[in-house]
């Protein structure tokens, strides 16, 4: 697998407030990936973007993590799963920012369908297991969010291919909680990055045994 886009930092921008002073506005553009870090534990980010301690080993397995270039590869019967999502065009690999959001993200497809919405599509090099966790329903729901913004079309499901289950189908409804869900998250990384600081530990003390980051959290 490999990982999506690395965050990006434009530059500082001084810029004039209200009351005359100048402000210090900081560009920052958060990816789905980094979402996956934070859901995995709020800590990551805190390591990651603000002590900018990379990890060296990913140890830990996040599900789904990041775009999938091999599965992209693998599939050759795109047309086919296209038709039977019923899209009527397609743009693929789309690079897509939100300035509203802060957020950048690329995306194997983006589907225009039959009734005028919009959807991600995603390739996975993966077996299908029968269920959906939580990191890839939001990365799917920030895809959501920048399809919308970009293409002015309403988003309410994204979809998966598993390479690995002979091309395997999944339909995720996006719900507008997911939406608001999403826009959370991205916020309190936000916070985390703007404010340095330390957020709390993960609740699943499982995830902390082999954390590259263990010898440094004091948990
Ligand atoms: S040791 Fe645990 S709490 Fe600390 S960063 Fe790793 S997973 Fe998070």
């Amino acid at each position: 697998m490999t990982k999506e886009l690395k965050s990006h930092f434009e530059g500082d921008n001084l810029f004039e407030s209200d009351n005359g002073n100048c402000r210090l506005q900081t560009n920052i553009f958060v990816t789905p990936s980094e979402v996956i870090e934070y859901l995995f534990c709020p800590r990551f980010i805190y390591f990651m973007n603000v002590l900018k301690i990379e990890q060296h080993e990913h140890k830990r397995k996040l599900v789904n993590k990041g775009r999938d270039i091999h599965a992209l590869k693998m599939v050759h019967n795109k047309d086919y799963l296209r038709k039977k999502i019923g899209a009527i065009d397609k743009k693929i690999d789309v690079y897509l920012t939100s300035k509203k959001l802060k957020l950048v993200g690329r995306i194997d497809e983006v589907l225009f369908l039959e009734n005028n919405e919009a959807a991600p599509l995603d390739y996975k090099f993966a077996f299908w297991e029968d269920k959906i966790y939580k990191t890839l329903r939001m990365q799917q729901t920030l895809y959501a969010l920048l399809i919308e913004e970009n293409f002015d079309k309403k988003v309410e499901k994204a979809f998966l291919v598993y390479v690995r289950s002979k091309n395997h189908l999944e339909e995720i409804r996006i719900s507008e909680n997911m939406k608001k869900e999403a826009i959370v998250i991205v916020n309190e990384i936000f916070d985390i990055l703007n404010q340095n600081y330390f957020p709390k530990a993960t609740k699943n003390k499982n995830k902390c045994l082999d954390c590259t980051y263990r010898n440094l959290c004091a948990v």
